[in-house]
């Protein structure tokens, strides 16, 4: 078990209480950018464990989380205070880049895997082949990582970002999405209201399940 303690924490978003958190841990974390940590903790006797996606890419001993407030283990970990410390198991996950071109499509927090893979593309300044992000949120102070995500976009050859507030994400996908092009491969992250039905989506169109990377938050 890792012992991460908590350096410092900031408010991303007043309106769904999300929050951007750093820790320091006891030891060097080596993992690929997209991938999460588990929180290990008690409750009532009994064993629990929450996942959580680091945001940015591997740094040492550094630990970085995008989280909102959604219930009981995500509400102590926004309320813990500097100097506190949680304990972690990882890294876990197949949320990763992939070799060829990609349509990364994420939902609220659900960027926090993603930031990590343009953190990682922008520190090696590796050209993104064909990217897209398409990143949908409830307002303009949803749309987190924005500025790293800009200048991923003006740094990266082939690195697009789309940030949609409001807006469905299936109409997008037809726009970039031409019918006979090769088939990017296709990164769905965010709650399974958001995800399900994007993956359906890709099913529907002829992808094969290898196409898809998938990930769920609930
Ligand atoms: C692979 C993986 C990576 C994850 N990475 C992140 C991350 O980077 N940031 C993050 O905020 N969460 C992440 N989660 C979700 C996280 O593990 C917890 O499930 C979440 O914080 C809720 O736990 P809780 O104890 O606070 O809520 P619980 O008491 O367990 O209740 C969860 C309820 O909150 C709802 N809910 C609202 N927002 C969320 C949310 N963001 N995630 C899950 N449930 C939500 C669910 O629908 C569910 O009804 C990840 C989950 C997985 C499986």
């Amino acid at each position: 078990m890792i012992a991460a303690t908590l350096t410092s924490k900031r408010l991303l978003s007043e309106a769904s209480q999300t929050w951007e958190l750093s820790f320091t841990c006891s030891e060097p974390l080596t993992y690929q950018p997209g991938q999460f940590y588990s929180f290990v903790t008690e409750r009532d006797g009994k064993q629990e464990v929450r996942a959580y996606s680091l945001t940015q890419a591997p740094d040492g001993d550094r630990m970085v989380l995008c989280l909102n407030r959604a219930g009981w283990y995500s509400n102590l970990l926004c309320d813990l205070e500097p100097g506190g410390t949680v304990q972690v198991q990882g890294p876990y996950g197949g949320f990763v880049l992939r070799e060829g071109p990609g349509i990364i499509l994420a939902d609220g927090v659900g960027i926090a895997p993603v930031a990590a893979m343009a953190d990682a593309l922008l520190r090696a300044q590796r050209n993104a082949g064909s990217l897209h992000l398409l990143h949908t949120a409830s307002s303009e102070s949803e749309l987190f990582y924005r500025e790293r995500f800009e200048q991923a976009e003006r740094e990266l050859a082939g690195f697009h970002y789309q940030p949609l507030v409001g807006v469905e994400m299936a109409p997008r996908l037809e726009e970039i999405l031409q019918p006979g092009d090769e088939k990017p491969t296709a990164y769905i992250v965010g709650l399974n209201a958001f995800a399900a039905p994007l993956r359906q989506w890709f099913k529907d169109r002829g992808w094969d399940r290898r196409q898809i990377v998938f990930e769920r938050y609930d």
